[in-house]
Protein backbone atom coordinates (compact mmCIF):
# COMPACT_ATOMS: atom_id res chain seq x y z
CA UNK A 1 0.00 0.00 0.00
CA UNK A 2 1.53 3.37 -1.39
CA UNK A 3 0.99 6.76 -0.66
CA UNK A 4 -0.10 8.21 -4.28
CA UNK A 5 2.04 11.20 -5.52
CA UNK A 6 0.62 14.64 -3.93
CA UNK A 7 2.21 18.03 -3.70
CA UNK A 8 2.34 19.70 -0.40
CA UNK A 9 1.93 22.88 0.97
CA UNK A 10 2.67 24.49 3.92
CA UNK A 11 1.05 27.82 3.83
CA UNK A 12 2.40 30.21 6.89
CA UNK A 13 -1.30 32.37 7.53
CA UNK A 14 -4.72 31.71 7.68
CA UNK A 15 -5.52 34.08 4.75
CA UNK A 16 -2.85 32.03 2.63
CA UNK A 17 -4.10 28.92 3.27
CA UNK A 18 -7.53 29.53 2.73
CA UNK A 19 -6.70 31.59 -0.54
CA UNK A 20 -4.47 27.83 -1.70
CA UNK A 21 -7.74 26.06 -0.97
CA UNK A 22 -9.74 28.20 -2.81
CA UNK A 23 -7.64 28.25 -5.60
CA UNK A 24 -6.86 24.64 -5.86
CA UNK A 25 -10.38 23.75 -5.38
CA UNK A 26 -11.32 19.58 -4.72
CA UNK A 27 -8.13 19.30 -5.66
CA UNK A 28 -6.61 19.76 -2.73
CA UNK A 29 -6.86 18.87 1.27
CA UNK A 30 -6.32 19.97 4.18
CA UNK A 31 -3.85 18.02 6.27
CA UNK A 32 -4.04 18.24 9.90
CA UNK A 33 -2.47 15.33 12.20
CA UNK A 34 -3.00 13.02 9.19
CA UNK A 35 -3.91 9.78 11.03
CA UNK A 36 -7.45 9.72 9.22
CA UNK A 37 -6.62 11.27 6.07
CA UNK A 38 -3.02 8.96 5.26
CA UNK A 39 -5.19 5.85 6.24
CA UNK A 40 -7.77 6.66 3.14
CA UNK A 41 -4.83 7.82 0.78
CA UNK A 42 -3.03 4.48 1.36
CA UNK A 43 -6.31 2.54 0.85
CA UNK A 44 -7.05 4.41 -2.11
CA UNK A 45 -10.24 5.76 -0.36
CA UNK A 46 -9.24 8.88 -1.55
CA UNK A 47 -6.53 10.26 -4.02
CA UNK A 48 -6.08 14.40 -3.22
CA UNK A 49 -3.72 16.15 -5.90
CA UNK A 50 -2.19 18.89 -3.50
CA UNK A 51 -1.90 18.75 0.69
CA UNK A 52 -2.24 21.50 2.34
CA UNK A 53 -0.38 21.42 6.32
CA UNK A 54 -1.89 23.74 9.07
CA UNK A 55 1.29 23.07 11.01
CA UNK A 56 2.57 26.96 10.19
CA UNK A 57 -0.76 28.14 12.15
CA UNK A 58 0.78 27.62 15.39
CA UNK A 59 -2.46 29.86 17.12
CA UNK A 60 -4.68 27.17 16.25
CA UNK A 61 -2.77 24.60 19.26
CA UNK A 62 -3.80 26.91 22.10
CA UNK A 63 -6.63 26.05 25.22
CA UNK A 64 -7.51 29.07 26.72
CA UNK A 65 -10.44 30.60 28.67
CA UNK A 66 -11.75 34.17 27.78
CA UNK A 67 -14.56 35.57 29.98
CA UNK A 68 -17.74 36.35 28.20
CA UNK A 69 -16.44 33.40 25.70
CA UNK A 70 -15.74 30.24 27.06
CA UNK A 71 -13.24 27.43 26.86
CA UNK A 72 -11.30 28.13 23.64
CA UNK A 73 -9.93 24.67 22.33
CA UNK A 74 -7.93 25.56 18.99
CA UNK A 75 -8.32 23.07 15.92
CA UNK A 76 -4.64 21.47 15.64
CA UNK A 77 -4.71 20.80 19.85
CA UNK A 78 -4.08 17.13 19.28
CA UNK A 79 -5.96 14.37 21.85
CA UNK A 80 -3.26 14.17 24.24
CA UNK A 81 -2.86 17.96 24.50
CA UNK A 82 -6.47 18.05 25.50
CA UNK A 83 -5.88 15.09 27.88
CA UNK A 84 -2.75 17.15 29.60
CA UNK A 85 -4.45 20.57 29.36
CA UNK A 86 -4.61 21.61 32.90
CA UNK A 87 -8.03 23.52 32.30
CA UNK A 88 -9.68 21.45 30.74
CA UNK A 89 -8.56 19.23 33.95
CA UNK A 90 -10.18 21.53 35.99
CA UNK A 91 -13.12 22.76 33.92
CA UNK A 92 -14.38 20.06 31.69
CA UNK A 93 -12.65 16.59 32.92
CA UNK A 94 -15.31 14.47 30.81
CA UNK A 95 -13.72 16.31 27.32
CA UNK A 96 -9.86 15.30 29.14
CA UNK A 97 -11.74 11.54 29.91
CA UNK A 98 -13.25 11.38 26.22
CA UNK A 99 -9.60 12.26 24.56
CA UNK A 100 -8.04 9.61 26.84
CA UNK A 101 -10.26 6.65 25.57
CA UNK A 102 -9.68 7.46 21.68
CA UNK A 103 -7.36 5.05 20.28
CA UNK A 104 -3.98 4.31 21.76
CA UNK A 105 -0.84 6.95 22.44
CA UNK A 106 0.74 6.80 19.54
CA UNK A 107 -2.25 8.30 17.83
CA UNK A 108 -3.52 10.36 20.10
CA UNK A 109 0.11 12.27 20.19
CA UNK A 110 -1.08 13.31 16.70
CA UNK A 111 -4.46 13.13 16.10
CA UNK A 112 -6.03 16.19 16.20
CA UNK A 113 -9.73 17.56 17.31
CA UNK A 114 -10.48 19.47 14.34
CA UNK A 115 -9.31 16.04 12.44
CA UNK A 116 -11.81 13.96 14.71
CA UNK A 117 -14.26 17.03 13.94
CA UNK A 118 -14.02 17.34 10.08
CA UNK A 119 -13.77 13.65 9.64
CA UNK A 120 -17.54 13.93 10.44
CA UNK A 121 -17.28 9.90 11.30
CA UNK A 122 -20.85 9.14 13.27
CA UNK A 123 -18.73 7.00 15.31
CA UNK A 124 -15.95 9.39 16.03
CA UNK A 125 -15.04 10.27 20.23
CA UNK A 126 -14.85 13.70 20.93
CA UNK A 127 -18.12 15.02 18.89
CA UNK A 128 -20.73 13.47 21.41
CA UNK A 129 -19.32 15.53 24.90
CA UNK A 130 -18.83 18.51 23.29
CA UNK A 131 -22.37 18.29 21.84
CA UNK A 132 -23.67 17.64 25.02
CA UNK A 133 -21.73 20.32 26.26
CA UNK A 134 -23.58 22.93 24.09
CA UNK A 135 -19.80 23.62 21.90
CA UNK A 136 -19.79 25.94 18.66
CA UNK A 137 -17.38 25.58 16.20
CA UNK A 138 -15.23 28.64 14.19
CA UNK A 139 -14.90 28.15 10.34
CA UNK A 140 -13.06 31.02 8.89
CA UNK A 141 -12.82 30.92 4.61
CA UNK A 142 -11.92 33.79 2.29
CA UNK A 143 -15.42 35.49 2.35
CA UNK A 144 -14.81 35.85 6.23
CA UNK A 145 -15.85 33.56 9.59
CA UNK A 146 -18.76 32.22 11.03
CA UNK A 147 -19.53 30.24 14.16
CA UNK A 148 -22.33 27.55 14.37
CA UNK A 149 -23.30 24.93 16.96
CA UNK A 150 -21.48 21.83 16.47
CA UNK A 151 -24.49 19.86 16.26
CA UNK A 152 -25.77 21.91 13.59
CA UNK A 153 -22.41 20.94 11.70
CA UNK A 154 -22.67 17.70 10.38
CA UNK A 155 -24.88 16.27 7.93
CA UNK A 156 -23.80 12.38 6.85
CA UNK A 157 -21.18 10.25 7.18
CA UNK A 158 -17.87 11.73 6.51
CA UNK A 159 -20.26 15.02 5.57
CA UNK A 160 -20.50 18.44 7.05
CA UNK A 161 -21.17 21.91 6.23
CA UNK A 162 -17.31 22.67 6.29
CA UNK A 163 -17.08 24.81 2.61
CA UNK A 164 -13.62 23.66 0.52
CA UNK A 165 -12.12 27.24 1.16
CA UNK A 166 -12.85 27.03 5.30
CA UNK A 167 -10.59 25.79 7.87
CA UNK A 168 -11.68 24.82 11.79
CA UNK A 169 -10.08 27.12 13.71
CA UNK A 170 -11.61 26.70 17.15
CA UNK A 171 -14.00 24.55 19.30
CA UNK A 172 -15.45 26.86 22.24
CA UNK A 173 -17.19 25.86 25.05
CA UNK A 174 -19.59 28.21 26.59
CA UNK A 175 -20.17 28.58 30.54
CA UNK A 176 -22.68 26.50 31.77
CA UNK A 177 -24.47 25.90 35.19
CA UNK A 178 -24.12 21.59 34.51
CA UNK A 179 -23.46 20.36 37.52
CA UNK A 180 -21.89 16.63 36.13
CA UNK A 181 -21.43 15.54 32.37
CA UNK A 182 -19.30 12.78 31.05
CA UNK A 183 -18.86 10.58 27.95
CA UNK A 184 -19.04 6.87 28.12
CA UNK A 185 -18.14 4.88 24.94
CA UNK A 186 -18.48 1.42 24.43
CA UNK A 187 -16.51 -0.71 22.15
CA UNK A 188 -15.31 -4.21 21.16
CA UNK A 189 -11.97 -4.01 22.85
CA UNK A 190 -11.42 -1.98 26.28
CA UNK A 191 -8.70 0.00 24.56
CA UNK A 192 -8.05 0.87 21.08
CA UNK A 193 -11.56 0.11 19.45
CA UNK A 194 -13.97 2.68 17.46
CA UNK A 195 -17.29 3.22 19.55
CA UNK A 196 -20.32 1.02 19.17
CA UNK A 197 -22.13 3.24 20.67
CA UNK A 198 -21.01 6.17 22.64
CA UNK A 199 -23.04 8.56 25.05
CA UNK A 200 -22.50 11.50 26.36
CA UNK A 201 -24.50 13.86 28.88
CA UNK A 202 -24.47 17.06 30.27
CA UNK A 203 -26.79 17.35 32.82
CA UNK A 204 -27.74 20.34 35.71
CA UNK A 205 -29.25 18.75 39.14
CA UNK A 206 -30.50 20.73 42.30
CA UNK A 207 -30.38 18.59 44.79
CA UNK A 208 -31.94 15.17 43.48
CA UNK A 209 -34.07 17.41 40.97
CA UNK A 210 -32.82 17.24 37.37
CA UNK A 211 -33.31 20.91 36.12
CA UNK A 212 -31.62 20.37 32.42
CA UNK A 213 -30.17 17.80 30.56
CA UNK A 214 -28.51 17.26 27.51
CA UNK A 215 -27.40 13.71 25.80
CA UNK A 216 -25.60 12.81 22.64
CA UNK A 217 -25.34 9.85 21.16
CA UNK A 218 -22.55 8.39 18.80
CA UNK A 219 -22.42 5.45 16.28
CA UNK A 220 -26.04 5.02 16.18
CA UNK A 221 -27.07 7.63 13.38
CA UNK A 222 -25.24 9.10 10.52
CA UNK A 223 -23.98 12.05 12.83
CA UNK A 224 -23.84 12.66 16.43
CA UNK A 225 -27.18 13.66 17.59
CA UNK A 226 -29.12 14.86 20.65
CA UNK A 227 -31.73 12.32 22.14
CA UNK A 228 -34.46 15.10 22.48
CA UNK A 229 -37.30 13.27 23.61
CA UNK A 230 -35.15 11.78 26.71
CA UNK A 231 -33.73 15.01 28.11
CA UNK A 232 -37.51 16.30 27.79
CA UNK A 233 -38.70 12.97 29.80
CA UNK A 234 -35.96 13.74 32.39
CA UNK A 235 -36.23 18.04 32.77
CA UNK A 236 -37.60 18.80 35.97
CA UNK A 237 -37.82 15.06 37.09
CA UNK A 238 -36.76 13.77 40.56
CA UNK A 239 -34.04 10.90 39.96
CA UNK A 240 -34.99 6.96 40.39
CA UNK A 241 -33.78 3.73 39.13
CA UNK A 242 -37.05 3.60 37.29
CA UNK A 243 -36.84 6.80 35.74
CA UNK A 244 -33.58 5.95 34.52
CA UNK A 245 -34.65 3.13 33.06
CA UNK A 246 -37.46 4.84 31.37
CA UNK A 247 -34.97 7.59 29.37
CA UNK A 248 -32.44 4.51 28.62
CA UNK A 249 -35.13 3.09 26.69
CA UNK A 250 -36.45 6.60 24.51
CA UNK A 251 -32.83 7.43 23.85
CA UNK A 252 -32.80 3.36 21.86
CA UNK A 253 -35.97 4.54 20.40
CA UNK A 254 -34.37 7.54 19.38
CA UNK A 255 -31.59 6.10 17.88
CA UNK A 256 -31.05 5.03 14.47
CA UNK A 257 -28.60 2.45 14.24
CA UNK A 258 -26.92 0.23 10.94
CA UNK A 259 -25.77 -2.91 11.45
CA UNK A 260 -22.15 -3.78 10.70
CA UNK A 261 -19.42 -6.04 11.45
CA UNK A 262 -19.38 -4.14 14.94
CA UNK A 263 -22.80 -5.10 16.24
CA UNK A 264 -26.30 -5.57 14.77
CA UNK A 265 -28.50 -2.41 15.03
CA UNK A 266 -30.79 -4.36 17.49
CA UNK A 267 -27.93 -4.85 19.94
CA UNK A 268 -26.50 -1.09 19.27
CA UNK A 269 -30.25 -0.13 20.35
CA UNK A 270 -30.21 -2.01 23.68
CA UNK A 271 -26.56 -0.81 24.09
CA UNK A 272 -28.07 2.85 24.03
CA UNK A 273 -30.37 1.97 26.79
CA UNK A 274 -27.72 0.37 29.20
CA UNK A 275 -25.25 3.16 28.30
CA UNK A 276 -27.42 6.12 28.80
CA UNK A 277 -28.28 4.72 31.72
CA UNK A 278 -25.14 4.43 33.06
CA UNK A 279 -24.00 7.31 31.69
CA UNK A 280 -26.61 9.81 33.39
CA UNK A 281 -25.54 7.86 36.63
CA UNK A 282 -22.01 8.65 36.73
CA UNK A 283 -22.61 12.00 35.99
CA UNK A 284 -25.18 12.68 38.20
CA UNK A 285 -23.48 10.82 41.35
CA UNK A 286 -19.44 11.76 40.65
CA UNK A 287 -20.98 15.56 40.21
CA UNK A 288 -18.06 17.45 38.46
CA UNK A 289 -18.00 18.63 34.85
C1 LIG B 1 -5.37 3.26 14.53
C2 LIG B 1 -6.40 4.34 14.59
C3 LIG B 1 -7.31 4.35 15.62
C4 LIG B 1 -8.29 5.34 15.70
N1 LIG B 1 -9.14 5.31 16.74
C5 LIG B 1 -10.07 6.28 16.86
C6 LIG B 1 -10.96 6.29 18.00
O1 LIG B 1 -10.92 5.42 18.88
N2 LIG B 1 -11.86 7.30 18.07
C7 LIG B 1 -11.95 8.29 17.14
O2 LIG B 1 -12.79 9.19 17.29
N3 LIG B 1 -11.13 8.31 16.05
C8 LIG B 1 -10.19 7.34 15.89
N4 LIG B 1 -9.35 7.34 14.80
C9 LIG B 1 -9.56 8.36 13.72
C10 LIG B 1 -8.62 9.59 13.73
O3 LIG B 1 -7.40 9.33 14.37
C11 LIG B 1 -9.27 10.79 14.41
O4 LIG B 1 -10.49 11.12 13.80
C12 LIG B 1 -8.36 12.03 14.45
O5 LIG B 1 -8.84 12.91 15.43
C13 LIG B 1 -8.24 12.76 13.13
O6 LIG B 1 -7.40 13.91 13.35
P1 LIG B 1 -6.18 14.24 12.43
O7 LIG B 1 -5.59 15.52 12.92
O8 LIG B 1 -5.24 13.11 12.30
O9 LIG B 1 -6.96 14.49 11.05
P2 LIG B 1 -6.42 14.36 9.55
O10 LIG B 1 -6.25 12.94 9.18
O11 LIG B 1 -5.29 15.28 9.30
O12 LIG B 1 -7.71 14.96 8.78
C14 LIG B 1 -8.96 14.30 8.84
C15 LIG B 1 -9.95 15.10 7.96
O13 LIG B 1 -10.22 16.37 8.52
C16 LIG B 1 -9.79 17.46 7.66
N5 LIG B 1 -9.22 18.45 8.58
C17 LIG B 1 -8.37 18.20 9.63
N6 LIG B 1 -8.20 19.31 10.36
C18 LIG B 1 -8.93 20.29 9.76
C19 LIG B 1 -9.17 21.67 10.06
N7 LIG B 1 -8.65 22.26 11.16
N8 LIG B 1 -9.98 22.37 9.24
C20 LIG B 1 -10.54 21.78 8.14
N9 LIG B 1 -10.37 20.49 7.81
C21 LIG B 1 -9.58 19.75 8.62
C22 LIG B 1 -8.84 16.82 6.67
O14 LIG B 1 -8.86 17.49 5.41
C23 LIG B 1 -9.41 15.41 6.56
O15 LIG B 1 -10.50 15.41 5.67
C24 LIG B 1 -8.35 6.35 14.70
C25 LIG B 1 -7.42 6.35 13.65
C26 LIG B 1 -6.46 5.37 13.59
C27 LIG B 1 -5.48 5.40 12.45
Amino acid sequence: MNLPDFDYYEPESMQETCKLLAHLGGRAKVISGGTDLMVKMKHALLSPEVLVSIKNLSQLTNIYYEKGKGVVIGASATHNDIVNSPLLQEKYRSICEAAHHMANNQIRNIATIGGNIVNAVPSADLPPILIALGASVKLVGCSGERRIPLEEFFTGPSKSVIAQDEILTEVIIPDQPATGSTYLKFGLRRSGALAVVGVAVAVTMDGDICKDARIALGAVAPVPFRAQKAEDLLKGKKITKELLEEIGKCAAAESNPISDIRGSAEYRRDMVRVFTKRTLSKAINEGHV
